[in-house]
């Protein structure tokens, strides 16, 4: 079992020369070298195969002992450095100082056979210099939803950080969630994420916040070098950084219009969860819409304020792009470059979302009228409390010609909010109908077009936790089958129907769980 590694955050950027395992403020480094702390029975208990086949193991590899091992944080193999980085971050919109890797170990930037730099990073291999109070593990359930979830948003079509691996290990790890007064004892697990880059706006923040600009420039240099590899023939200097902090922008505003586009709520936008490449990256206490409600959130610390709720999303995006300009700040001579940049998300935002809208309609383009008829929809839909992922996938079974609600009539949860509404929803889509005779597609074409924008499965939160439950049980197949599933969100499945249905009743806004 053999990788190419090229290991460029350690060799270009400043590293910290202290001894690892005493957990401190750590100056002037982007990264600390770490060891992950092996565990006692590593087990490979689910594996992506297209992440697998991309970094160039095989299948034999794959299913060998020793892959187990590596991914686990028992083994390095030839070429791997393993490291911490070091970050800071705004969250719940306050300052919080350096929180850097407290519980991932990169363990070097892998270089696949097309040339593609995908860094592998362990999560819950152990503590760092930045674990802080916490154990630096991860448990099962945790890793079985940033796993799942992680490779589901691929499939989707959203930018996001990808997972290789979910290796039990064999031990147990105390979380407080305490029943009857007792801490929970929990099986621990090590997910292997992948990434070209796992830098975050965080990175830039806490060099910027101490006032050190030599590691807030290098840090830039750095990252436009490697992962903007198509500004590097920019001259160095302001007018390059500030086409690079505009296209962080616009890689963010794209984002926030996918997650709207499919429903996603990440639960922990906070500045170290935000990635500069526009990433997905994080999945803490994320939740998928069932019930169109733009005021959910699933992370149940951020009940009472709900910066993080569905809806907010943008919003929360484009004032983290502000803190992360601030960070920046010291290296342009004034503000415009970078509020010019945060206008590109702006005008990105609107253009991703109109897009999305002429999609998810079956519509050739979107015009002004077509986002006042979005708006008119998720009105309804939150009022009348329709299922999101299924109200727009039945959109497109519609019949032009005399259209009904019939092939909307599973997305509603409750009877009398349906009866009430009916008559709005059946105007509106009398109106889509209209629309529809007044644009240039054809039926198939149409078709096609809303089908490859709106998903049929998407991991609704008590399918992970059922795959979750059967996994605490000893058995995977849950989570493999789920895994299988979420491969094709787009397509029909035929048998596979009940991953498709609406939330059951017991099901109701539980909020997903994190650490
Ligand atoms: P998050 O909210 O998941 O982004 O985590 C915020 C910070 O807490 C990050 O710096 C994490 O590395 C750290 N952290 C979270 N869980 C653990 C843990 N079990 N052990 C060590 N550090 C952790
Ligand atoms: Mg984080
Ligand atoms: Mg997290």
């Amino acid at each position: 079992m053999q990788l190419t590694f090229d290991n460029r955050f350690i060799r270009e950027l400043p590293g910290d020369p202290e001894p690892r395992n005493f957990i401190r403020q750590v100056e002037g480094a982007a990264w600390s070298k770490v060891s992950p702390t092996p565990v006692r029975a590593p087990r490979l208990l689910a594996h992506s195969k297209e992440m697998a086949d991309r970094l160039g193991f095989s299948a034999d590899e794959v299913a060998s002992d020793a892959f187990a091992e590596v991914f686990a944080g028992n083994r390095l193999l030839p070429g791997m450095e393993p490291f911490a980085s070091n970050y800071g971050g705004h969250q719940f919109g306050h300052w919080a100082g350096q929180l850097g890797d407290g519980r991932a170990i990169s363990l070097g930037e892998a270089v696949n056979a097309e040339g593609e730099r995908w860094e592998l990073q362990l999560k819950g291999a152990g503590q760092t210099p930045y674990s802080r109070g916490a154990d630096g593990r991860a448990v099962l359930r945790s890793s079985i939803r940033e796993f799942l979830c992680s490779e589901a948003m691929h499939h989707l079509g959203v930018p996001t950080t990808r997972a290789l691996s979910l290796v039990g290990t064999g031990e147990t790890v105390e979380r407080d969630m305490f029943y009857d007064g007792h801490p929970q004892m929990e099986p621990g697990a090590v997910v292997c994420r992948v990434a070209p880059s796992f830098i975050r706006f965080g990175t830039f923040e806490l060099p910027a916040s101490r006032g050190d600009t030599a590691l807030l420039r290098s840090l830039v240099d750095f990252t436009i070098d490697r992962d903007f590899p198509h500004l590097r023939d920019m001259p160095a200097g302001e007018a390059r950084d500030a086409s690079w902090f505009g296209e962080v922008c616009e890689r963010t505003a794209r984002l926030m219009a996918e997650w709207m586009r499919v429903g996603f709520v990440h639960g922990v936008m906070n500045t170290d969860n935000l990635s500069i490449l526009g990433l997905t990256i994080d999945y803490g206490p994320y939740g998928w819409i069932d019930n169109y409600d733009p005021d959910w959130t699933p992370n149940t610390t951020d009940a009472q304020r709900r910066r993080y709720r569905f809806g907010q999303q943008p919003q929360v995006a484009y004032w983290n792009l502000g803190r992360l300009a601030g960070a920046l700040s010291p290296l342009f001579g004034g503000v415009e470059p970078l509020q010019e940049g945060l206008q590109r998300f702006v005008e990105a935002y609107t253009f991703a979302e109109r897009d999305a809208i002429a999609r998810k309609l079956g519509l050739a383009e979107c015009r002004d009228g077509d986002v006042a008829l979005m708006e008119t929809l998720r009105s309804l839909l939150a009022r009348a409390e329709v299922d999101m992922t299924l109200f727009f996938r039945g959109l497109m079974d519609v019949d032009p010609v005399s259209p009904d609600l019939a092939p909307m009539a599973p997305a509603f949860y409750d009877p009398e909010k349906r009866d009430a509404d009916a008559g709005a929803c059946a105007a509106w889509l009398a109106q889509l109908a209209a629309r529809w005779a007044d644009d240039p597609l054809g039926v198939d074409e149409r078709r096609e077009r809303m089908r490859l924008a709106n998903p049929r499965y998407v991991l609704r939160n008590y399918l992970a936790q059922q795959a979750i439950d059967r996994a605490h049980e000893g058995d995977l197949a849950g989570v493999h089958e789920l895994l299988d599933v979420m491969r094709r969100p787009y397509d029909d499945q035929p048998g596979r129907e009940a991953y498709a249905a609406r939330r059951p009743d017991w099901a109701r806004q539980k909020a997903g769980c994190s650490m």
